[in-house]
């Protein structure tokens, strides 16, 4: 027997399939909406819709945003010799509130995953290929301390080494198989002065 009316059912379902939502906080969720204001959850998901109608990749970088270039890559007084390549618009996010990293960003959207069947092609490794044959100096790579993330920097080394750009990846004080986006931005800061060359 279902314990609630079929479309409240419905709602917790979709609220469950969430990243991080199990059912219990699916449930509160759902009756907490359904208790608000209409116009309150039109709003709720008028941003949701909205969203996902104009978030775009930058034409630089590839980070979800709103604009043709996103304001990072839009900064001239950002260095756009130095490029720092993150796994996702999150972790960029990370970076970006220490404050102190000027150079751009390159987003992957993805790590190489043999095991999720996930290769170079299928994130936007080309792209960033694509941007190093133009004035780059340095590529800093960011990628998480999981078993994808080094795959993908011992990859993405490999590609960098033949064309004479200086490669590092960041150092120590991210814990191994730690998400960029949880850790403080202390330690991520001494990830990114203590790189090595790869
Ligand atoms: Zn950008």
């Amino acid at each position: 027997m279902d314990l609630y009316a079929g479309k409240i059912n419905r709602l917790i379902e979709e609220l469950s399939s969430l990243p991080g939502i199990g059912t219990k906080s699916a449930g509160r969720l759902a009756f907490y909406l359904i208790n608000e204001p209409e116009d309150r959850v039109k709003r709720f998901t008028d941003a949701i819709l909205d969203a996902r109608a104009n978030i775009h990749y930058c034409r630089e970088c590839y980070t979800l945003t709103d604009e043709e270039v996103c304001p990072i890559c839009s900064n001239p007084r950002r260095d756009h010799g130095t490029i720092m390549v993150v796994e996702n618009t999150r972790d960029l996010a990370a970076y970006e509130k220490t404050d102190k990293y000027e150079g751009v960003y390159h987003v992957l959207h993805g790590a190489i995953s043999p095991m999720l069947g996930i290769g170079p092609g299928d994130i936007k490794l080309k792209e960033l290929m694509h941007r190093l044959a133009g004035d780059v100096q340095e590529v800093i790579i960011a990628t998480n301390s999981s078993l994808e993330g080094e795959t993908t920097a011992m990859y993405l080394s490999k590609l960098i080494k033949p064309t004479g750009i200086r490669c590092s990846r960041i150092a120590s004080g991210v814990p191994v198989g730690g998400d960029l986006e949880n850790i403080d931005e202390v330690t991520l800061l001494r990830a990114l002065e203590g790189r090595t060359e790869l």
